[in-house]
């Protein structure tokens, strides 16, 4: 096969290159190793009802092209109006009023304390920042680092906190992976095409995947950076040293949902009701109750936490979530359970981890990591979103990059 542009990976950054690359009249192939299209946004079916494994939320829905998309395949979006009765527990109880009010009151505390540095702070983690604020905001700020960014805030960069955009966000009762499943529709996606090499040559690349080699005159590769890092496809040449130390300065998140589905007892919690249990082992756990009016649990923790259940596996991971969600309604729920699912994206060879994030003091990581250093090599995805959009580590991030890089790479063809 021989194409203008290959294109390795078919999520959100896969799709819409292809989608410009085709647009510009350019020839493209998108070489996808799973046997689904749409990456870490997947909507999971398994459990009898949709539920969103990876990506959930339209975030800044107002002005992410998700939207827009959702509009024309006629796909429903809900503005997120937030948890109907969120309840924090700590030591077996939910934590007093007062105790809620002085959380938020730290999080107003943390962007003060971040408008206060100026411009030109140095890229601290986002531990340090909080290390002299009060223990309410040191408190808050670990958790939004665990349960928001999937990591510990000791090694995450607080320029790359910041720079992400904000805005109101949009959930889908079908799933956002329906949504970027059914956009990827029509295109020319090669499934189970794991690709093992890229080689450049002297008129363009040798692609080397499981089902044979594909040629093409350029090259945009949409894996995470934790497969790049991981090494499992190889480069000739190898990686130049100013993308590996880009790498370096990269890695990525656990971020981990564990799904619980019940048989219709609901244990007297109502849909839209958030527990979070803040000394969960190991950090934080959140459990979204009955989403969409359906009879399951989204359970959601991360950093540490995250990676040590995902390493369990999903029969232990099950138990032991249903273990903590029986510790919040006062009984064994187990009785009512009829399934589970994790979603291990942290142990997953096509996506090694949640999102990238940036190492304190490697803020500039992820602009570096667009530039391959060889003419007709382009990387794009949501670690490289942060480079020029302050789309980082999202569905619309990795469109942002993927648009980006097919351009370059029919302006290198032209
Ligand atoms: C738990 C979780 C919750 C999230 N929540 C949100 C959210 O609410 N909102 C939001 O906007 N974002 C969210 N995100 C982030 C979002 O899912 C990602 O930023 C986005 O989907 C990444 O898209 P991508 O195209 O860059 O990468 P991917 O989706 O990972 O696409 C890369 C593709 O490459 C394929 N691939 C890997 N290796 C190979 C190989 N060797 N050969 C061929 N193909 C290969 C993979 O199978 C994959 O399909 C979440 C992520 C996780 C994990």
């Amino acid at each position: 096969m021989t194409v203008d542009i290959a294109i390795i990976g078919a999520g959100a950054a896969g799709i819409a290159a292809a989608r410009t690359a085709s647009a510009l009249g350019k020839t493209c192939v998108v070489l996808e190793a799973r046997q689904r299209v749409g990456g870490r946004a997947f909507t999971d079916r398994s459990l009898g009802v949709p539920f969103d494994a990876g990506a959930a939320y339209i975030h800044f829905s107002n002005r992410n092209p998700w939207i827009r998309e959702a509009r024309r395949l006629g796909i429903e979006t809900r503005l997120w109006r937030g948890w109907t009765h969120h309840e924090p527990w700590l030591g077996g109880h939910p934590i007093a009023a007062e105790e809620i009010e002085r959380r938020i009151a730290g999080y107003g505390e943390l962007w003060e304390h971040i408008e206060t540095l100026g411009e030109a702070f140095p890229d601290l983690s986002m531990a340090e920042a909080g290390s002299t604020l009060s223990p309410w905001a040191h408190a808050t700020l670990t958790n939004m680092s665990r349960l928001g960014l999937g990591e510990e805030p000791t090694r995450l960069s607080l320029h790359d906190y910041i720079s992400q955009w904000e805005g109101p966000d949009h959930i889908l009762p079908e799933g956002y992976g329906s949504l970027v499943e059914a956009s990827a529709r029509g295109l020319p996606i090669r499934l189970g095409a794991i690709v093992r090499s890229i080689s450049a040559r002297s008129k363009g690349f040798d692609i080397a995947t499981e089902q044979g080699t594909a040629q093409a005159r350029a090259v945009i590769v949409t894996v995470s950076v934790g497969v790049l890092k991981a090494g499992h496809i190889a480069f000739e040449p190898g990686l130049s040293a100013p993308l590996l130390r880009a790498l370096d300065g990269l890695d990525m998140g656990a971020l981990t949902k564990i799904v619980l589905a019940f048989d219709g007892e609901r244990f007297g919690l109502k849909p839209g009701d958030d527990k979070i249990l803040l000394d969960a082992p190991g950090g934080s756990m959140s459990f979204e109750v009955w989403p969409f009016d359906r009879n399951i649990i989204i359970a959601v923790t991360g950093g540490d936490a995250g990676r040590d259940i995902s390493r369990q596996g999903e029969a232990e991971a099950v138990d032991r979530v249903a273990t903590l969600f029986s510790s919040l309604i006062g009984q064994d729920c187990r009785s009512h359970l009829r399934g589970g699912r994790l979603a291990n994206w942290w142990t997953d060879p096509f996506s090694e981890g949640g999102y990238a994030y940036a190492h304190p003091g490697a803020f500039s990581a992820r602009q570096a990591l667009m530039d391959s250093g060889i003419e007709g090599l382009y990387f794009a995805g949501e670690a490289t979103a942060g480079g020029r959009f302050g789309a980082t580590m999202t569905v619309a991030g990795a469109s942002y990059a993927g648009w980006d890089a097919a351009k370059r790479a029919a302006k290198h063809l032209r």
